[in-house]
This record gives structure tokens, C-alpha cells and sequence, in this order.
């Protein structure tokens, strides 16, 4: 017998006790907007912050547009994990663009890990940095051979620290004999996703840029001297204009909605276990993922006291709510001991895949773009968001290995993913037979 305990609450278990997502002093006091300014950014989440930041800093007058609360969509609702965060293997990449690109492609995943690790650690960034690393489960016997296979299959001297945990070693990771071992991950770490936005919208704000927040841009329109921007309070006219809207694009550019493909993505938090008992099941702290295709990833809250799951719990869009028996069933499935714990937060967001798994920034008509993180946008939307922020500031730093690489898009998709529910079944099925 399942002991549901009280209805879950429809919101992240990081909200409790913050302040988020943020309210802004602009929009309590209802200053109007500027009329002109050099720089405009749609969307306030990791990527407008830190691309704020930047063009702020080197003297443009920047504006950054939520149309919902700052941090509103992915921004504060993820699972904190940052990893090593580039989806295609290095052979994967070697075959589509060589193995130069292939090899740059993947120290640039890794700088994105550095850069927020130096903000974090250096710059003492108020984010929670815990450097605890990640298990990465083996679903099946093949799949642990083929991690050790991958492994060997990355470019000389760019492996990163990662050991090798058999079967038999598991315990030490991970109170269950769910995985058929795995590899950790030493160099990722953990934050605190409101914290890190926090941080990041005092950054830009330090430098400068001002962000407005329940104020959505409705259309964009090319003029001679940039753009003629709508908003919900009014026009405004900007040099240059930086879509970040990643999971959240809508209908303001045709063709980025033709490029990336908006997958919920859901999570709960089982009630308070208490230290000991999340010790007991994950005894080095680290975040834990595993080699299913269909995503699920974990760790202990930030306070240690609960175990926080998430993972793809539908076929199509659902209300978090109704999600939670199927991830409950699966945070059961890995740990038989939880199967009756309470859950007291569900919640989900939009995370934005593309169609060759990599994240795509630079500029097209005009239109600065970053975005496509494929869901691992923690340590990727503040890295590239920092890059496209000083490509539009025209400065040289600003360049990166995924410039002037292809966006593709699909015949007959315009931003509803309808070819979804059938790819979901599918990986689920072949999770199921272990392939
Ligand atoms: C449940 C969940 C768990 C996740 N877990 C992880 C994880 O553990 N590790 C990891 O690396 N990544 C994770 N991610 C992904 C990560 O959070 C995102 O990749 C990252 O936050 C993207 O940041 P962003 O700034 O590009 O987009 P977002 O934070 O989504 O911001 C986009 C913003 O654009 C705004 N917007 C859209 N249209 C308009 C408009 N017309 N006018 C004004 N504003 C507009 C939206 O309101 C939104 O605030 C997770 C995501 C979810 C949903």
C-alpha cells in the first residue's frame, strides 16, 4: 500500500523560504521603459542574465524582458545538476564535423563546467557549489561495457576524472543493485537554481543592465537601425536584439520555433528523510543519472534532508501533478526502500532540444539567439549566455567552436512536437528490453 500522504504543492522545492522566482523594484514602482536603448534581451533567465552582463559591461545601454517573473522558466525550476554537459559522443562528432571541431566542441562543454566553477569558487558566486561529483548508472550489462568504451574513445588529454565503478563497488555510491555499475563523474558538482539566477540577475544588474520583469515582448520588426521591439508596455527601439527564450520560444521568430523542440520536464521532492537516511542511499552526496534514454536524474536537496527526483514522466504535456504516481514509481523502482515516502513538491518546466542534440548561438537577419541546451542548460545558458553577450558587444572572446555550425530544422515542424509521444514510447520501450 502506497502512502500518498497530503497533495503534493504545484511548485519547486527551491521556492520554499526564497523570494523566487524574483519581483523586481522596476516593476513594484512601474518606472516606464526607455524608448531607444543599444541592447535588448527577451528572456531573463541564465542565458539573458549572463548575456546582459556582458553588453552592459562594455558600455551598451541593455534592457533584458521577461514576460513573466525573472527566472520564471527553466532558470529556477531545474535539478541543479552540472555536468559535462555536450550530448553527442566525440566520435558522434568526429563523423558530422571532423575530429578538430569534434575535440573543440568538447573543451568548450568543459569550459562551461570551469566558468561556473571559477564563479562559484573564485568569484564566490552565491549558488551553493557542491563539488560532490555524479554516478552515472548503468542500466544494463551492455550499457556499462559501453561506457567504458566511451571513455576510451575520448581525445587525448581531454579525458576528464572519471572512475570506473563495478557492480560489486556500487554500494559505496548508491544504496541499490538497481544499475549494473557506472562511472562517476568527479569534476560536477551541485547548485541551488534560484540562488545561481539570483546571483546572476545581481551581476548584470551590477554592471548596469536593467531588467524588467512581467513585461513580454509581443513583435519584433527589422527597421534600418535594428529592430522596433512590442512589448506589453509599449515600443521600444534597439540596435540589437538577443532572443533567449530557449524552451519558452514562441511565436516572436518562425524560424528558431522551427529549431528547437520545448520537452517538459518534471520533478518532485519526497518529504524530509532526514540526513542519515540520505546518506544511506547516496553516501558521497552526488547528483546520480543513468544511461536509459528516456532522462532521469537525482540527488539530495541542497540541505541533505530529501531525496529531489526528475525525469520525462509523460508521453505529452502534463500538469506536474498528475505526473507524480509515474516518477514515484520510478524513484520506487530504483530505491524499493522510498516506495511508500510522501511526496510534497511537484513541478515542471520547458527545456529545449534540438535536432542535432548541441546548443546554437550567433545570428541570423539580424537576431541574436542563444539557446538549445538540451536540458543541461546549468552550466551551458551562463557560459554561452556570456559568449553571444560579448559576440554582440563585438568583442573577440565572445567567439566559441559551435559558431557558424548549421541550425536545423525539419520539414513539417513549426514548434509543436508532435512526432513526441511516439519517440517517448519508443525509448521507453527499448529501455525496457535493455538496448
Ligand atoms: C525540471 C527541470 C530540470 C532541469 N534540470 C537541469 C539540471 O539538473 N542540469 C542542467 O544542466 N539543466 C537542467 N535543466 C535545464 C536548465 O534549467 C535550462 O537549460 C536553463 O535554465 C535554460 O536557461 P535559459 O535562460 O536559456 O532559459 P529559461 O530559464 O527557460 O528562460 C527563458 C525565459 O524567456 C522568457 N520569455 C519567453 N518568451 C518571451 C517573450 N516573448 N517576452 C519576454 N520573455 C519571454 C520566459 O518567460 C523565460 O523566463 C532543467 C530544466 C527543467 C525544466
Amino acid at each position: 500500500m502506497i502512502r500518498t500522504g497530503a497533495q503534493p504543492q504545484a511548485s519547486p522545492l527551491w521556492w520554499q523560504g526564497q523570494p523566487a522566482p524574483v519581483v523586481l523594484p522596476a516593476m513594484q514602482t512601474g518606472e516606464p521603459l526607455p524608448a531607444r536603448v543599444d541592447v535588448l534581451i527577451v528572456g531573463a533567465g541564465y542565458t539573458g542574465l549572463a548575456a546582459a552582463r556582458e553588453t552592459a559591461a562594455a558600455g551598451h545601454t541593455t534592457l533584458v524582458l521577461d514576460g513573466r517573473a525573472v527566472g520564471a522558466g527553466c532558470s529556477s525550476r531545474n535539478g541543479g545538476q552540472v555536468a559535462h554537459s555536450i550530448k553527442p559522443t566525440f566520435a558522434a562528432l568526429t563523423r558530422r564535423h571532423g575530429a578538430d571541431l569534434a575535440r573543440r566542441i568538447h573543451a568548450e562543454a568543459r569550459d562551461a563546467v570551469a566558468h561556473l566553477r571559477h564563479l562559484a569558487v573564485q568569484e564566490r558566486l552565491d549558488c551553493d557549489w557542491q563539488p560532490h561529483g555524479c554516478f552515472h548508472g548503468a542500466h544494463t550489462r551492455r550499457h556499462f561495457a559501453a561506457m567504458i568504451a566511451a571513455l576510451r574513445g575520448q581525445p587525448p588529454g581531454s579525458e576528464q576524472r572519471v572512475s570506473i565503478v563495478t557492480q560489486a563497488e556500487q554500494r559505496s555510491e548508491i544504496d541499490t543493485d538497481f544499475y549494473h555499475g557506472g562511472c562517476v563523474y568527479h569534476d560536477d558538482a551541485a547548485i541551488d537554481p534560484p540562488r545561481l539566477m539570483r546571483a546572476l540577475l545581481a551581476r548584470a544588474q551590477q554592471q548596469g543592465a536593467r531588467i524588467v520583469d512581467h513585461c513580454a515582448v509581443t513583435a519584433l520588426q527589422r527597421t534600418r537601425a535594428g529592430f522596433e521591439i512590442e512589448t506589453g508596455r509599449g515600443r521600444i527601439a534597439a540596435r540589437k536584439v538577443l532572443l533567449a527564450t530557449n524552451g519558452y520560444t514562441g511565436v516572436l521568430s518562425a524560424w528558431h520555433r522551427r529549431r528547437v523542440i520545448p520537452i517538459g520536464s518534471y520533478q518532485i521532492a519526497t518529504e524530509r528523510l532526514g540526513r542519515d537516511r540520505v546518506r544511506a542511499l547516496i553516501p558521497r552526496g552526488r547528483n546520480i543519472t543513468d544511461s536509459r534514454r528516456v532522462v532521469v536524474y537525482f540527488r539530495p536537496s541542497p540541505d541533505g534532508e530529501r531525496i529531489v527526483f526528475g525525469g520525462r514522466a509523460s508521453l505529452d504535456e502534463q500538469d506536474p501533478l498528475v505526473c507524480v504516481p509515474r516518477l514515484r514509481r520510478m524513484l520506487g523502482g530504483i530505491f524499493p526502500q522510498l516506495r511508500n515516502v510522501a511526496i510534497t513538491h511537484a513541478w515542471a518546466g520547458f527545456v529545449a532540444y534540438t535536432f542535432d542534440t548541441l546548443p546554437h548561438l550567433g545570428q541570423t537577419d539580424g537576431l541574436y539567439y542563444c539557446m538549445g541546451y538540451c536540458g543541461q542548460g546549468v552550466p551551458l545558458a551562463p557560459y554561452f549566455g556570456m559568449r553571444i553577450g560579448q559576440q554582440m558587444a563585438d568583442l573577440p572572446e565572445g567567439r566559441t567552436a559551435l559558431d557558424g555550425l548549421a541550425f536545423p530544422a525539419r520539414p513539417l515542424y513549426f514548434g509543436k512536437p508532435w512526432f513526441l509521444a511516439g519517440s517517448v514510447l519508443t525509448y521507453r520501450l527499448l529501455d525496457s528490453l535493455g538496448l
